[in-house]
């Protein structure tokens, strides 16, 4: 019996196993799963929507009208009937921390505490809670919950003083100690600040205020112990899930200036959980150069590439860290910041070149992440220095974040064929990107910030990503960001420099197909196609056709991995 239209609507997913007749053409078995009877938007240019998908195996068999998605359907086919559902391409976060979001989630988390007080008391309620751990470790504090915009020792004594406490900045970029951590890491006023990294200091006494830039967050970060492989395998298999409830079916990991990740140990935990059969989101792992360690890297991603490269697993990039953030005032700046700093690159333009020659030389596609204009200029100068050396070849090189850039820098993108990995929740307006992020940028920087339209218009290509641990890997806040420009709560209320908004399907192509080409593998993903890998969302809401608030409280129904349903709504 069909059942009633009103049921069908009021159902969130409406399944049933197939009792009719099997219809399949001859010499084709049937589907494993169709989903029909809705609005697919499949990211392919050529036919954008549809109304049904069939899948078997791990593969896309079919995409197209309702009625021919009935010739799949065989006795123990899954069909799911949507109605006003819609089915998306699994997405793609192009530039993750995956380990370090991994370890994130037994670490207090800031990120949604704007005042000191709040965030005092919620470290002070997780030590409470965690009276047996020997350090308590936080991540996700604002620049702008603190006098100054940089936090204190005394700050973080206030909420724990029996035990080393550290707290890792939102963006990575900046760590804050209390007084019993900068002891066991040894920091005193003599402590010299080391190699792109500050040491933040009292301006009259020279002791150590507890705030620490760049590579000065290892002198603390060093000492604090890391979970062995079996603990961080057991929160590597809780971040896959939590990464599927948002409808993510691929991430791309861009490699960590911190300690939190190691590729010689991260690799093995990856390959278990492929092998297990519980990796549920495809990963292409970046590992790490800095100027001095560049051969070492190149041999580990190459050796690494040897063992590991099918659609689950992948290694074929390296990353480099051009310069710092306009929040602490380390990204790399052509015109001098109001104190007449110009950043603090992490390479020399010669070295930076050299290194990217090398890796380009090798076959590796290298990621440069570079958020002043002079850190993106650095970046696209090392891309171009690549073409130039080693020849035409289809690289790929990108540059990570570009949160300023000047305008003659556009249209390079295009003409070098470098992907602009760009991550819309970064552009939130809140309070910390308007207070801190605006004022260090300056007026005229700030005009350009987050070009994505303007980016978009010159011809470069996007992928989109979150960047968590930095942000949530919520695609949904970095959609709403994307094509409105505001916070949660509507602010501002034209959208902060919507010129530089962009459509809700550019935004969707940008997580799916485009984020696909950002790893070299948009023929077997991205976008629902016969052939392609089953790796699909269903969303409960018709986004293009509701408002665009509607992004925000839309669920995640259903995500397919290869085929394999990995998370269902209850
Ligand atoms: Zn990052």
């Amino acid at each position: 019996m069909p059942r009633s239209r009103r049921c069908r609507l009021a159902a969130l997913l409406s399944t049933w196993l197939a009792t009719a007749p099997a219809v399949v053409a001859p010499g084709e078995p049937p589907a494993d799963l169709i989903l029909t009877k809705t609005r697919v938007w499949t990211a392919d240019a050529k036919t954008p929507w549809a109304e049904a998908v069939a899948v078997r195996g791990d593969r896309i068999v079919y995409v197209g009208d309702a009625r021919g998605a009935l010739a799949w359907r065989g006795p123990k086919t899954e069909v799911h009937e949507l109605s006003s559902r819609l089915v998306l391409p699994g997405f793609n976060d192009a530039h993750v921390h995956l380990m370090s979001g991994a370890l994130s989630l037994e670490r207090v988390d800031l990120i949604e505490d704007a005042s000191l007080p709040a965030v005092q008391a919620r470290i002070k309620a997780f030590a409470a809670a965690n009276p047996g751990s020997p350090w308590v470790l936080g991540r996700g504090w604002f620049y702008g919950s603190f006098p100054g915009d940089l936090p204190t020792k005394e700050q973080l004594d206030a909420a724990v003083s029996d035990r080393p406490a550290y707290m890792e900045c939102y963006d990575g970029h900046s760590g804050w100690a209390n007084s019993k951590a900068l002891a066991l890491a040894g920091i005193t006023r003599d402590t010299k600040d080391p190699e792109n990294g500050v040491i933040v200091r009292d301006p009259v006494t020279g002791e150590a205020t507890g705030a620490l830039k760049e590579s000065a967050t290892a002198l603390v970060e060093s000492k604090i112990p890391v979970p062995d492989a079996e603990a961080r395998y057991a929160l590597l298999l809780r971040a896959l899930p939590r990464l599927n409830s948002h409808g993510i079916t691929s991430v791309q990991d861009t490699a960590s200036s911190d300690l939190a990740s190691d590729p010689a140990e991260d690799a093995p935990l990856f390959a278990r959980a492929k092998k297990e059969g519980r990796l549920t989101v495809r990963l292409a792992v970046a590992v790490l150069m800095k100027q001095g360690d560049v051969d070492r890297p190149i041999a580990q991603e190459l050796r690494l590439r040897a063992e590991h490269d099918d659609p689950f697993l992948r290694y074929h990039t390296i990353k480099g860290y051009v310069d710092g953030v306009i929040e602490a005032k380390t990204a790399a700046v052509l015109e001098p910041y109001a104190d007449g700093g110009t950043g603090l690159p992490n390479w020399q333009p010669e070295a930076l070149q050299a290194a990217v020659v090398a890796a380009d030389k090798a076959g590796l596609q290298v990621y440069l992440h570079a958020i002043g204009d002079r850190g993106v200029r650095m970046a696209l100068d090392a891309h171009a220095a690549a073409a130039k050396t080693n020849g035409h070849r289809d690289r790929r090189g990108r540059v990570e974040h570009i949160e300023t850039i000047s305008p003659a820098d556009y249209p390079r993108f295009a003409a070098l064929g470098v992907v602009a990995s760009m991550q819309p929740l970064h552009a939130n307006p809140d309070q910390n990107l308007m207070d801190v992020w605006a004022k260090n940028a300056g007026p005229d920087r700030a005009s350009r910030g987050f070009g994505w339209g303007d980016l978009e218009r010159a011809g470069a290509r996007l992928a989109f990503g979150s960047d968590w641990p930095v942000v949530t890997p919520d695609v949904r806040r970095g959609l709403y960001c994307a094509v409105t420009r505001k916070t949660r709560e509507g602010r501002p209320a034209g959208g902060w420099l919507p010129g530089q908004a962009v459509s809700l399907e550019s935004a969707l192509r940008h997580y799916t197909i485009d984020a696909a080409y950002a790893s070299f593998e948009e023929d077997v993903k991205g976008s629902l196609s016969p052939g392609k890998l089953a790796d699909i969302v269903v969303l409960a809401d018709d986004l293009f056709l509701l408002v665009p608030e509607t992004i925000l409280t839309t669920r995640v129904l259903l995500t397919v991995v290869g085929g394999r349903v990995v998370y269902r709504a209850d």
